[in-house]
């Protein structure tokens, strides 16, 4: 049976502030991501007829990436844990992810790939939209598994 690529979309929205770029992006704004997770295989066969034909359940691709990366990033202030908004937002118990990184939409997408294949996805890739004009796109394969290179510079899109 010859590999068979799938793909779910989900969104979320998130604010964040890029400390020290020279673009609009340094003030605090949001974006509602698009978050496209595709996972390859080979589809199930005859000996599961319940799950005949799927690559992976939708369902429970939808469950990992709620636990790993919606229930995480959504409505959270995402945070490389040096903006000076962070405390006064935790102090108010605003919801907060402090992901340690600089939160571009690159460096995102290499957390999100990351996350989901440390939780035994067999995910491929991931293309995180920022904008309805911008994507990032990291594969699986690529990213090493003591986890992401992040970048410690950059911006988003703000066109
Ligand atoms: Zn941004």
């Amino acid at each position: 049976m010859p590999t068979t690529r799938i793909c779910k979309i989900f969104t979320f929205d998130a604010a964040h502030q890029l400390i020290g770029h020279s673009g609009k992006c340094a003030n605090l704004h949001g974006h509602t991501y698009t978050l496209e997770v595709v996972v390859s295989g080979e589809p199930i066969g005859e000996e599961n007829p319940s799950d005949e034909g799927f690559v992976m359940d939708f369902a429970k691709l939808k469950a990992v990436v709620k636990t790993e990366v919606t229930d995480i990033l959504d409505h959270a202030f995402i945070s490389r844990g040096n903006e000076p908004a962070l405390e006064v937002l935790r102090a108010s118990g605003s919801k907060v992810a402090v992901l340690g990184f600089r939160t571009t939409a690159e460096n995102l997408a290499r957390y999100i790939v990351y996350r989901l294949k440390t939780a035994g996805l067999p995910v491929e890739s991931v293309k995180l939209w920022e904008t309805q004009t911008a994507w990032a796109q990291v594969y699986a394969a690529e990213v090493p598994d003591d986890g992401p290179f992040y970048q410690e510079v950059g911006g988003c899109d703000s066109e």
